[in-house]
């Protein structure tokens, strides 16, 4: 389309290309920076039981502190640092960060939590991968089985072999592992058969209009139905308002995050928070799409 609007066109696109360039240029400084100051930091947001209320588990979320610029949410900064591999360092700190932080909290007579640790697909691709969980554990003495990693759907559908192999290496030391974001890809649900892991995590474009929208909620409830018959459990993230928690819950989901149950938080305000979070309703009137 820019071709058939001739060269000026093109121009405006060159120089809007050069901007984001600098930009992208700047900011991976700025990353350096930041990987060598320490300005990250970790948020966790309760995971609970959708049975009992009870809340097991927590995901690990990345901050970046910038020093003017304020908060800046990974949704930024991660993509970039997947292209540069800066990545890799951010990371193993994060790995790290996560299971000292629990680690910590037990020891400080909070409960045992189990902790969920992103991993960008490069990051789980590189060789030294299985290797940096081990040293984790061993640094940080947290064990294994309290360890999940959740990586997105596209590290396991390419370069399978590998992957599968990382996959059988992390169950046979007791590391659980999420399919993230499950359903915004390609994966299809046959292919879950074959991969030793133990929870598929919704995408939260599911979740956002389950009670208005049919499609997506056959597709949720297809999910959860073949994940339980594969014996996988299902997390639904994005969880905004009782409506969907209720919808969930009749759909038999196990496991749900959202903002309603709290946004995420740095690990100070996480003590502070019930371990029980908004018990299980049943009484709320539910509108579902009809033909279902
Ligand atoms: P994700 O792993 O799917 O994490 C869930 C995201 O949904 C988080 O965004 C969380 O704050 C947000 N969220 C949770 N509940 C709700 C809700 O009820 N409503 C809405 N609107 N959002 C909700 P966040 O923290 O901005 O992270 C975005 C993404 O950045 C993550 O998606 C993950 O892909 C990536 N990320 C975050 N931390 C790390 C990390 O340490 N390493 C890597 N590789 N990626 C990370
Ligand atoms: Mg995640
Ligand atoms: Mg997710
Ligand atoms: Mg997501």
């Amino acid at each position: 389309e820019a071709k058939q609007q001739g060269r000026n066109t093109w121009q405006w696109y060159g120089d809007e290309v050069s901007i984001l360039m600098s930009e992208h240029v700047e900011m991976r400084l700025e990353l350096q920076e930041a990987i060598r100051e320490g300005q990250f930091l970790l948020h966790y947001q309760p995971i609970v039981d959708a049975h009992t209320g009870a809340v097991r588990s927590v995901e690990a979320l990345v901050r970046w502190k910038h020093p003017e610029k304020g908060m800046i949410s990974p949704g930024l900064f991660i993509p970039l640092a997947e292209q540069t591999g800066q990545i890799v360092a951010i990371g193993r700190w994060v790995l790290q960060r996560a299971c000292q932080d629990m680690a910590h909290l037990h020891a400080e007579g909070g409960p045992a939590l189990q902790v969920a640790v992103n991993i960008s697909p490069l990051q789980f691709r590189r060789a030294g991968f299985l290797a940096q969980v081990e040293q984790v554990l061993e640094t940080t003495g947290w064990p294994a089985d309290r360890l999940e990693l959740e990586v997105t759907e596209g590290v396991l559908m390419s370069g399978t072999d590998r992957a599968i192999e990382v996959l059988n290496a992390l169950r046979q030391r007791g590391v659980q592992v999420a399919i993230d974001d499950f359903g915004s890809g390609f994966s299809s649900l046959r292919y879950l058969r074959q991969l030793p892991i133990s929870k598929v995590k919704l995408d939260r474009s599911f979740i956002h209009d389950i009670t208005h929208n049919g499609d997506n909620a056959a597709i949720v409830q297809g999910v959860i139905t073949m994940a339980h018959h594969l014996g996988l459990k299902v997390v639904a993230e994005g969880i905004e308002v009782p409506e969907q928690q209720r919808d969930l819950m009749d759909r038999e989901c196990d496991l749900l995050q959202g903002f309603l149950f709290s946004r995420p938080v740095p690990l100070d305000q996480l003590t502070q928070l019930p371990m029980h979070l908004a018990p299980p309703r049943r009484d709320l009137p539910l509108t579902r799409p009809t033909g279902l």
